[in-house]
This record gives C-alpha cells, structure tokens and sequence, in this order.
C-alpha cells in the first residue's frame, strides 16, 4: 500500500481519450467543448447559465466584479474556508468581514452574521458569501431572507459541493450552485475537488445581465455581439466595454471536465460511503467527534452531503496528524482561519476574533476521503486512528 493522500483526482482511459481527441481537434482552447461543458454542467446542478473559467478564484474574482465590489464594499464570509473565498474582496478593493462558525459544523453561522450586521448602520454590508464547507450545503434560503432584510446580495462559494444540496422550507430540494436563492455561485476543478480539469472553474446563475457580462469580462471585456456593438462597422470588429481579463479555460481540459462529469453521481454516491463507513467506525468513540449536519438543520437529509471532506475533531490535533504521516497517512487540516493568515492579520484582524472557527481549527482533521480510495486503505485509516486515540 502507497502512501494516501486526503484527496485525489480520478482519471480514466475515457478522460484521456476525451483529452487526446481535443489536442486533434481543429480548437485547443475557444472551441466547442468549452460551451458542451457549460452546458452539461448547468444541467447537472440544475441552473440557467454556467460560465467555464481558469479556475475557482478567477470565478470568484469575476463574481465579485459583476456584483459591484470595489472600494465602499464590505462583504461578510466564513473564517473556516479558503483563502480564496475572501481575497476576491480584496482584487476589487473591497473589505472583508468575518462571522463566526457554527461548532457542529463548520458552516458560517447565520446568527452570527445577524450580530454582525445589526451592529452597523443598515446600508453598511453590501454581501455574504457563504462557503458548503466540506460539501455540506448552507441553508441558503434563510441566507436569502437575512440578505433580503439588509438588502445584500448572496455569493455561494460552492467548490467543495458539486451534487450536494438541502431541502428547503417548502420540501424542495435545493442543489448547490443553483442560483435559486444566490445571485451567483462558483465551482473549483482543482484535482482534490470532485470534477478534476487540472485547474478549472465554474460560475453558475440565473440571471442573465449578470451572465452576459460574465461573458466578456472573461475574455478582456471584449465582446463581438452584434446586439451589444455600439457600432459595427465590418465582420472584423469587436469591442473591448469593460476592464475585463483573460480567464479563459482550453478545451483540452473542458474534454476532460466533461468526460469527468460523467461520474459526477457515481463518484458522490462513493464519497457517501466511505463517509458511512468512517461515521460507523467513529461513532462511538469518545475523543473523536464526527461533523453533525443534523445539529445544524434538522430537515437536512444526510444525503445532501456532498463529501468533498471528511472531518474528525480530535483533542490532540497535531499528535494524530503527525501519527498518521509515519503512516503514510497524509491528512490535512481545512482550514487555518482565513483571518489569521499574516495579510489579514495586517489589515487587523487577529486571532481571539473568532473563537469557534479557532477552536475548530486547532482540532480538526480531514481524512482521505476520495472515490478510488479502496476498502483496504480505507480500514488502515480507521486502524491507525483508533489505534492512536486509544493509546
Ligand atoms: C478550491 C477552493 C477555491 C479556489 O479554487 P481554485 O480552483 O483552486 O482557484 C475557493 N474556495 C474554496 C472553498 C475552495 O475549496
């Protein structure tokens, strides 16, 4: 047995054939499978528009343009998420404000982001974005109603739950990235994620000005729409409108988002297992806790857990890391509060400012949680951590 990491993409003959039939095709990059791609993409998670990009920053990044960022905004999102998830505040000028997690979870805590909102003038916030830490979704539709209240708009950082969804209020079951209660949310194909293109994105929406927009910021801010030309004097004319960038994805690797699309459903329904597996072995062990989706909203059906983590609690965090790693067991821990990294620090947060996301990172640990993670590998893991809690 190798060494097991805590994530690992998955590429079979078929991805690769995908890919090999791109690099012979007439388009490596602005071509056809970029479009397929979108299109299969936002029929899987069930919206109207979904823009392929670079990867899931430069969709963060695009996002925070279209909703306005710049140097009046202040925008609220979860200490416990990646950097990312943050910094797209910080390319457009804007400042970053962080509530408080909900224990059980990891999730942003909605009453926490009330305290915080209601301790500012009423027009001081101008967004949230809320993260599905670990693939478990946020209740997005009372997120709508808290945004609606202070006039807000909403940014679902998505990438950790592809497939994953809640049930909302009226029994309806609300698929990560929908865009049915946020403005936007946004995707990840880095190869720990669930869909690996190497480095890729998604942005997915129901609005269309915002998609249209999307659409040339993208690409330079140029568009060659004959409807959105100001004029058009000749079939070799474009515009540039808007300060855009160019977070264009190839097809190369749009082929093989596609391809891993595919598996989309059969690989989630194997992440549910391990996970299954993991609570089994887990359950009953006094130093380990397990997440509880549950704890956070009741009506929360475990199968809308997307699984892009799976994370213990253990008092002694960095005994069990380091256990593991003479093991060849290569956990990881999501996350370090974003608000503690050095450049936030500078700009004044510091730590004490969230005890709960603090607490929560000096205890948690994500385990290999990937489909092709065997049986086998899989009991060696639950050995060497049961082995080392009970010692
Ligand atoms: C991976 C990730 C991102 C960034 O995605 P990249 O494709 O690596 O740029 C943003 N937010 C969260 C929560 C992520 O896990």
């Amino acid at each position: 047995m190798g060494p097991i990491p805590y994530g690992k993409q998955n590429i079979t003959a078929e991805d690769i054939q995908a890919v090999v039939e791109t690099l012979q095709s007439d388009f490596l990059t602005q071509g056809p499978k970029v479009e397929e791609f979108e299109t299969k993409f936002a029929q899987y998670i069930g919206c109207d528009y979904a823009l392929a990009v670079t990867n899931g920053t430069a969709a963060l990044h695009l996002c925070a343009m279209v909703l306005g960022v710049n140097e009046q905004s202040n925008v609220i999102t979860s200490p416990i998420t990646f950097a990312a998830s943050a910094n797209c505040l910080r390319y457009c000028g804007g400042t970053v404000w962080f509530a408080d997690i909900d224990p059980t979870t990891g999730l942003l805590d909605i009453a926490h982001v009330r305290i915080l909102l209601e301790s500012k003038p009423k027009d001081f916030f101008t967004g949230i974005i809320p993260v599905d830490f670990a693939g478990l979704a946020v209740n997005l539709e009372a997120f709508r109603q808290l945004a609606d209240e202070y006039n807000l708009w909403l940014l679902e950082d998505a990438c950790h739950a592809p497939g994953g969804s809640f049930t909302d209020s009226s029994g309806t079951q609300q698929n990560c990235g929908n865009s049915q209660f946020a403005d936007l949310a946004i995707f990840s194909f880095h190869p720990v994620k669930h869909i690996a293109t190497g480095e890729g994105g998604m942005i997915t929406t129901n609005n269309r000005d915002f998609y249209e927009k999307l659409l040339r910021l993208r690409t330079h801010g140029i568009t060659k729409n004959p409807e959105l030309l100001q004029h058009n004097p000749g079939g070799w004319y474009y515009e540039m409108q808007d300060l855009g960038y160019n977070y264009r994805i190839p097809d190369i690797l749009t082929a093989l988002g596609i391809s891993q699309l595919n598996r989309a459903d059969a690989n989630l329904k194997i992440r549910r297992q391990i996970a299954a597996r993991y609570n089994e072995a887990f359950q009953s062990v006094k130093s380990i806790s397990i997440l509880n989706p549950t704890a956070y909203y009741p009506e929360l059906k475990e199968s809308g857990h997307a699984y892009h983590l799976y994370i213990i609690q253990v008092p002694d965090r960095k005994g069990l890391y380091d256990y593991l790693r003479q093991h060849q067991i290569f956990a990881q821990v999501h996350y370090i509060p974003v608000h503690t990294m050095p450049y936030y620090q500078q700009l004044g947060w510091k730590y004490g400012d969230f005890p709960r996301a603090e607490k929560f990172y000096e205890h948690c640990l994500s385990l290999p949680m990937f489909p092709t993670l065997t049986n086998q590998e899989q009991q060696y893991v639950i050995d060497k951590v049961l082995e080392f809690v009970n010692f």
